[in-house]
């Protein structure tokens, strides 16, 4: 019997040690598409996510908006699958470790991998061969979303440890909330002092109102819009599209080998898990005007990749029977996120990499080599 036990057992080893073998040959043998399409690289990239953003939640934006959306301007569309390592439906942090790190992960990860290893962000891989970098969102700073593009720790919810890591990069450009995990630290650390030291010229919402500051290009830039959570913005938030628009003439004025700036829309996110149609519709229309502000530079400039996309859906949001353009009848399945396939669009040289249907890891992957970062 116990024999039996024994040889099972080897042969269980043996099988998994197969698959693992098997799935490394899979790897390399993979071909990606991005390898087999001609594209120009492009010097910038600007990846705009709205956190909660499925189909429905940008279909109820566009009728309630006059049937209209600057999303439709964008001629390369693609499929991602959001799910988790751990989980058909993703969370926040584990989605977007995926579009910064590369790779499926937990829920509640922020730059880390299932291990819990850190891995090197394409922010983070961005400055290091010189381009300029930039966050702007709608969250506080610390927010899972942003946190995944320059932050390493376990779980999401260490804001005061997600903060202190932004000691360690150097994002030249970012305005979102969270300014106590900043300043009323457990450890007692001052990290607006620590930003000071750094050169950066630092501002908040209770000195002054975003839309009223002149910044000096010749410095790093941080701007608090809130001491924890920004107002939604059919409350008075209301500096999102301004600094988006303010990122951009602002990142590619910096005399560096290009940009890449996050822009999130975290909100939208928010109305779903409130099942509240209103504040999703609000909040994703503003979204939009931030990617027509981005649209318009990018024309201009032509060297710009704009790449929008979400996270995973939330609410299990519907348009029901019923429903006119003026006036819809909104449905949720739930008051959490959803696993159905999100849209990316992309704009600009480079976005032929994004058609198609794929892991939400490929967007990383369709982002280095746009840039060059796989040589091959
Ligand atoms: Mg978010
Ligand atoms: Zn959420």
């Amino acid at each position: 019997m116990k024999k039996l036990l024994f040889l099972a057992l080897l042969f269980a080893v043996a099988a998994c040690h197969t698959k693992q073998v098997n799935d490394a040959n899979k790897l390399e043998n993979t071909i990606f598409p991005e390898d087999t399409i001609a594209f120009t690289p492009p010097k910038n990239i600007i990846l705009m996510i709205g956190d909660g953003m499925g189909l429905t939640q940008i279909t109820a934006g566009m009728y309630a908006n006059g049937n209209k959306l600057n999303l439709e301007q964008f001629k390369f569309i693609g499929l991602h699958k959001s799910y988790a390592s751990n989980d058909l439906v993703t969370d926040s942090a584990a989605g977007a470790t995926a579009f910064s790190c590369g790779v499926k992960t937990y829920n509640g990860a922020i730059g880390v991998d299932k291990d819990v290893k850190r891995i090197r962000t394409i922010l983070e891989e961005a400055e290091f061969t010189g381009m300029a970098t930039g966050l702007v969102v709608t969250s506080s700073i610390t927010h899972a979303t942003p946190a995944s593009f320059y932050a390493h720790q376990k779980d999401r919810s260490m804001m005061e440890e997600i903060a202190a890591d932004m000691m360690a990069v150097d994002v030249d450009f970012f305005v979102g909330g969270g300014l106590k995990y900043f300043i009323r630290r457990k450890d007692e650390r001052n990290l607006l002092s620590e930003l000071a030291n750094k050169g950066y010229v630092i501002s908040n919402f209770i000195d002054q109102e975003f839309n009223d500051i002149s910044i000096d290009f010749n410095k790093k830039f941080g701007y608090f819009t809130a001491n924890e959570e920004p107002l939604p913005k059919s409350q008075g938030r209301d500096y999102f599209v301004q600094a988006s628009q303010t990122a951009v003439t602002y990142l590619s004025s910096q005399q560096q080998k290009g940009f890449f700036l996050m822009i999130e829309g975290a909100q939208i996110d928010w109305g779903g898990h409130a099942n509240d149609s209103d504040y999703i519709i609000s909040e994703m229309i503003e979204f939009d005007e931030a990617i027509g502000a981005v649209l318009e530079f990018a024309k201009q400039d032509g060297e710009t990749l704009v790449i929008v996309t979400a996270d995973h859906e939330t609410g299990g949001f519907a348009i029901n029977p019923g429903s006119t353009i003026d006036s819809i009848i909104p449905a949720f399945t739930t008051d959490k996120h959803t696993a159905a396939l999100i849209p990316v669009f992309a704009f600009g040289p480079g976005a032929e990499l994004f058609t198609g249907i794929y892991e939400n890891t490929a967007i990383h992957r369709k982002m280095r080599k746009a840039l060059g970062f796989i040589k091959t």
